[in-house]
């Protein structure tokens, strides 16, 4: 400190600087690419990793270093690394603990973009992904091979809900000697913890309801130590790391999770009842109805169905797009996890790229909507759709 004591202005910019090292109340928002150094020594201390510090936002960030400590303790994981995006997390993961030559399993019922990721991307650089059945764990063991080094599975599925054994696809994997890797972008830690069944990587999309609110793409994994800092290193020099800024609002959207997810689940359940109880609705699939295949397992598994509830209407895509251009209140996007209600039509939609037979073969029919259902009250969804359903 300079003997004279600061001017004001001086003062402006700079007071609270020194306590600035996490003193503050709400989170500091650091939007800087990159920190200075004392002096020479120390920058190359903090460059060989003989110092421990910040050194340009690509490596870290004190904003982003705080949202992978919470991420971390909602997880029960030794480690968290934050992502640009859900997908860019995945794309890590893989990209930092595989090799040519290596072999991915993954069920049959994950994100569109992640089939196309493993189907089409990383078969062109020697890895190959088998996709199974995605609920029949023998189908995972009778697709293990010398070189599986990685099980994906995403529970409950997308669009479909379906649920798979956690813990029995993680004996499977340590069986064969890989890793299992559970994206849990649908029942977040709140409802579902996969590392304490037996997961090795929780991977995030936090676009969905991290945020909570639609407002940043954002991404995570969690794990040991030793696995994610192999995911570090990757995305230190690959640059798919997540803005301070977008790290900035998922730590607002992470102080509001457990009332979000719990009151978005109550809604989902209440709503499934109805629509199943309606004559123009051929089926509704929502793991908390007794009337799922999994419902056991789910409530084994998950401390509620979540809040995304499909249904098969009477007829096909006529019918199915009658009901999505009838609303008035919900949104026609296929984003989900926000605090607005959203509704999707996946086989025209998100699953649109997948070629009919695939997505036939995945149960997505044209009659299929899917509904994220957020914050509004169940009687005003409710309503909502029937405009459409009749
Ligand atoms: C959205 C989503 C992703 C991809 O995340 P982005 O943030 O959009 O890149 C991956 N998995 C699931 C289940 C998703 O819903």
């Amino acid at each position: 400190m300079a003997s004279k004591p600061y001017d004001l202005d001086t003062l402006a910019v700079r007071a609270g600087q020194e306590r600035s090292q996490f003193g503050e109340h709400a989170e500091a928002l650091y939007l800087t690419s990159s920190f200075v150094f004392d002096s020479a020594a120390q920058a190359a201390a903090r460059f060989s990793g003989a110092e421990e510090g910040n050194v340009y936002s690509r490596f870290s960030n004190p904003t982003v270093s705080i949202f992978q400590e919470r991420l971390a303790a909602l997880e029960g994981a030794q480690g968290c690394i934050a992502t640009a995006s859900g997908m860019s997390a995945i794309f890590s993961t893989v990209m930092a603990l595989l090799k040519a030559g290596d072999h991915i399993i993954a069920s049959r019922g994950i994100f569109g973009a992640t089939q196309q990721l493993f189907g089409n991307i990383f078969a062109r650089f020697g890895v190959e992904t088998s996709f199974v059945e995605t609920t029949n764990v023998d189908a995972y063991r009778a697709a293990l091979q010398p070189n599986t080094k990685l099980v994906f599975i995403e529970t409950p599925s997308n669009p479909l809900t379906e649920v798979v054994d956690i813990a029995a696809v993680a004996a499977v994997a340590h069986q064969g000697g890989a890793l299992l890797a559970v994206d849990n972008c649908f029942c977040t830690p709140i409802l579902q913890r996969p590392l304490e069944l037996g997961a090795d990587l929780v991977i995030h999309s936090a676009t969905k309801y991290l945020d909570g609110q639609g407002r940043v793409l954002s991404g995570a994994i969690c794990g040991a130590k030793a696995l994610t800092d192999e995911v570090f290193k990757f995305l230190r020099t690959a640059g798919p790391t997540l803005s301070p800024f977008n790290a900035w609002v998922l730590l607002k959207g992470l102080e509001t999770l457990k009332i979000r997810m719990e009151a978005q689940s109550a809604s989902a359940l209440e709503l499934a009842r109805r629509l199943e109880a309606h004559p123009k609705v051929a089926r509704v699939f929502y793991p908390g109805l007794a009337s799922h295949p999994q419902h056991a397992l789910a409530m084994r598994q998950q401390k509620s169905g979540g809040a995304i509830v499909s249904f098969e209407v009477e007829g096909a895509r006529e019918e199915a797009w009658r009901v999505v251009d009838s609303c008035r209140l919900l949104s026609i996007t296929a984003n989900l996890g926000d605090t607005k209600t959203t509704i999707t039509h996946p086989a025209s939609t998100t699953h649109g790229r997948i070629s009919a037979e695939a997505r036939a073969a995945a149960g997505i029919g044209e009659g299929l909507l899917r509904i994220a259902v957020g914050l509004e009250s169940v009687d005003d969804i409710e309503a909502d759709l029937k405009n459409g359903l009749g």
